[in-house]
């Protein structure tokens, strides 16, 4: 257990089962736990002021190396003075290691140096490895930085994902001795291993051996479907360290996020919450609902009665959230991204003070039985 004193620790404050609650001090203040991350790619959480995302109660913003490397550039943003400055947020920042975008590339070249690509920005040739993702994330500034990792895609052939495995315990040590600011920027590890429980316990093993601030499953949400992605995270979490934050990539719908907080996670990003409401998909307690249908054309509710969100609390109508979709008006997707995050973020603030009264699963059970409720196809 680190000192109390430690830039980034972490008290773990109740547990119910396996589902845990938890505080993750960093420089920039607290992260309470269970915790969703609104993702801000280029520095921003699409149509959200930091503000609007401030209110809906999340604590910790994601940001993504790869594109801010791309535009505007590492060096900017540090002579601008640093990350938290140039997009005005003064909580914890997380950045990824761009490792999921290079990956994602149709024409990348992997070798055990690093990932070879074109920058899509103006199209010359990159290489992203270890030492330079963690030299832009070291310029970045986020609180927590995140090892650059080989992300197998799904399905893989075994060699492939046994290679996938090897590379990122090799790219970890890498990244370990390229990381320069180790006071004040915690490094988690990331482990791989596909839907191979062995690979991915063994992978695990290793990662734990480091002894970092934290271990992320990564991997996960590629296309294996709800159940793997429970097989997986069921079996690595137990493996990993109790006064550790864990954080799994990537995940995800709510039923997602509250089976893996049954398995031991705390940490959640993903871009589903504002995507899903640029297109008019917002969640509510009876499941998630689509404002462009026409049924949604003379209802006079908001979009979730029982919500808080600045958008519900407004007195904004369904019927008038279908209008602003229909006329393509830029504020459709301000109140619905508003809405959608904040009812992520309470979410965790509810399964938070369920595992804190050690009623996690029976919390859960009502939940999801509500939120089966009213769910449309999607
Ligand atoms: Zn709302």
């Amino acid at each position: 257990m680190p000192a109390a004193d430690a830039p980034f620790r972490f008290d773990l404050l109740a547990r119910s089962a396996e589902a845990r609650a938890g505080r993750f001090s960093t420089p920039h203040g607290p992260l309470h736990t269970p915790a969703f991350m609104p993702v801000g790619t280029h520095g921003a959480v699409k149509a959200m002021t930091p503000e609007q995302v401030r209110a809906t109660g999340a604590e910790m913003l994601l940001a993504n190396t790869y594109h801010l490397a791309l535009r505007p550039g590492e060096g900017l943003v540090a002579k601008l003075g640093g990350l938290h400055r140039f997009v005005r947020w003064d909580g914890p920042i997380l950045t990824d290691s761009g490792g999921f975008q290079v990956f994602s590339l149709p024409n990348k070249e992997i070798a055990d140096s690093g990932v070879r690509f074109r920058n899509e920005v103006d199209g010359s040739a990159m290489e992203l490895t270890p030492e330079r993702s963690i030299e832009i994330q070291n310029a970045l500034g986020a609180d927590v930085i995140m090892a650059f990792d080989e992300c197998t895609p799904y399905p893989a052939e075994p060699a492939v994902v046994r290679a996938g495995v090897r590379r990122t315990l090799a790219w970890l040590e890498r990244c370990v001795r390229a990381h320069a600011r180790p006071e004040s920027q915690a490094l988690f590890g990331i482990v791989q291993g596909g839907v191979d429980l062995e690979l991915r316990a063994e992978c695990a093993r290793a990662v734990v051996a480091m002894d970092l601030p934290g271990v992320a499953i990564g991997g996960v949400s590629v296309g294996e479907g709800h159940e793997l992605m429970c097989r997986v995270t069921e079996a690595v979490a137990p493996l990993l360290p109790a006064d550790r934050p864990r954080y799994l990539m990537g995940v995800g719908l709510p039923e997602d996020l509250l089976a893996a907080i049954g398995y031991g996670m705390d940490m959640f990003d993903c871009v589903i919450p504002t995507r899903y409401a640029r297109s008019g998909a917002v969640f509510t307690r009876r499941g998630r609902i689509r404002l462009t249908h026409r049924r949604y054309r003379r209802d006079a509710y908001p979009i979730d009665t029982s919500c808080g969100c600045a958008a519900c609390a407004a007195g904004f109508s369904r019927a008038y959230l279908h209008h602003l979709f229909a006329a393509n008006e830029v504020l459709s997707a301000i109140l619905a991204s508003i809405h959608n995050v904040h009812f992520y973020e309470a979410l965790m603030r509810e399964a938070r003070e369920a595992v804190l009264a050690g009623r996690f699963a029976q919390w859960r059970t009502g939940f999801l039985a509500e939120y089966a409720g009213e769910a449309e196809a999607p």
